[in-house]
C-alpha cells in the first residue's frame, strides 16, 4: 500500500515549492447544452500517481476528455506545466507533452504491435536513433511487447492490448498520462498485470491521473485521489486516507441512491 511515508522521492509533495504540473481550476464542461463536469478545481504534481475515482456516470471520462482538448470547458482554466492550454487544440496538447490514454484498449487490430507503436509517434520528429532508443525504453516497461512485434494486435490477449494502448501513448515520450479505465473489461489476473505496470510507471517519474473502477487497488498504487460524484470533487486527500475514510462509500452509495 502506497503512503505519504513511503512513497519514492519524486512523488512526494510535503511542502514542494513547485507548481502543479496540471492545474484545473473552476471547470465546466459536458455535451452541447448538457453539462456534466461542474466547478472542478484539482492539482496533479510532477511524479505524482493521482487517482480519479467515482461511480459509474460521474464524469471522470469527460473530465479527462476536456482535460486532453477534445472536450472545450465552457468555464474555468487548464494549466499544463504553467501554460494555459485551456483553448488548445487536442494535438497541440498531446504534442505539449500531456497524452491521453483512452477507455476501451484503442489499437488497431489490423496492424501489428510494431506498426501500432510507430503510430504513437506521429507527428513527433524523432530521428531513427531516438526512435530505437523511446522502443528501447517502452519494452523496458513491457517485455511482453518485444516478443510480438510482428504480430497483429488483434491477436494479442485483451491485457495486452491494453498494455499496447499505454505503450503507444509511451513512445511519445510525455511528460504526463490521463489513463482512462485501463482495467475495463478484463480478466482479473490480466486487470492486475495492466495495474501493475502503470504503478511501474512512477519509476520513469512520469505523472499519471488515472481512472479505474478498481478502487481498491487504485488506491493502493495511487499518492493522492480525488472523488467525483455527479460532476463534481466530493474528496480528496492522500489514497491512503481515502481508502480508509467515509468519503468514498458516500460518493459510491449516494450516487447509487441518486440514481434509484
Ligand atoms: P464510467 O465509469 O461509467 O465511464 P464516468 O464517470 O467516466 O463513468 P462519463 O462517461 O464522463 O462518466 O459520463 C458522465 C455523463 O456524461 C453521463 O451522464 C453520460 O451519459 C454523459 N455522457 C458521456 N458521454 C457522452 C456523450 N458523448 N454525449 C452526451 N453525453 C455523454
Amino acid at each position: 500500500m502506497s503512503t505519504e511515508q513511503d512513497a519514492p522521492e519524486g512523488s512526494r509533495m510535503s511542502a514542494t515549492p513547485e507548481p502543479p504540473l496540471l492545474r484545473l481550476s473552476g471547470v465546466h464542461s459536458g455535451y452541447g447544452p448538457v453539462p456534466v463536469v461542474h466547478d472542478v478545481t484539482l492539482a496533479v504534481r510532477e511524479g505524482e500517481i493521482c487517482a480519479l475515482i467515482g461511480a459509474n456516470g460521474a464524469g471522470k471520462s469527460t473530465l479527462l476528455r476536456t482535460i486532453s482538448g477534445l472536450l472545450r470547458p465552457t468555464a474555468g482554466t487548464v494549466e499544463f506545466a504553467g501554460t494555459d492550454i485551456t483553448r488548445d487544440r487536442p494535438e497541440a496538447i498531446s504534442l505539449r507533452g500531456l497524452v491521453q490514454v483512452p477507455e476501451g484498449r484503442r489499437v488497431f487490430h489490423g496492424l501489428t504491435v510494431r506498426e501500432n507503436l510507430e503510430l504513437g509517434l506521429w507527428k513527433r520528429k524523432v530521428t531513427a536513433p531516438e526512435e530505437r532508443e523511446r522502443l528501447e525504453w517502452t519494452f523496458s516497461l513491457f517485455p511482453v511487447l518485444e516478443h510480438k512485434l510482428r504480430a497483429r494486435a488483434e491477436v494479442l490477449s485483451g491485457g495486452e492490448q491494453q498494455l499496447l494502448a499505454i505503450a503507444q501513448a509511451l513512445v511519445a515520450k510525455p511528460r504526463m498520462l490521463l489513463i482512462d479505465e485501463p482495467s475495463l473489461g478484463l480478466a482479473p489476473l490480466a486487470a492486475e498485470r495492466v495495474l501493475a505496470t502503470v504503478a511501474k510507471l512512477r519509476t520513469t517519474g512520469l505523472t499519471v491521473l488515472l481512472v479505474d473502477q478498481a478502487v481498491e487497488r487504485v488506491l493502493g498504487l495511487a499518492d493522492r485521489a480525488y472523488v467525483m460524484r455527479t460532476g463534481r470533487i466530493v474528496a480528496e486527500g492522500p489514497a491512503a486516507r481515502l481508502r480508509e475514510g467515509p468519503a468514498l462509500q458516500e460518493a459510491y452509495l449516494g450516487t447509487l441512491a441518486d440514481s434509484d
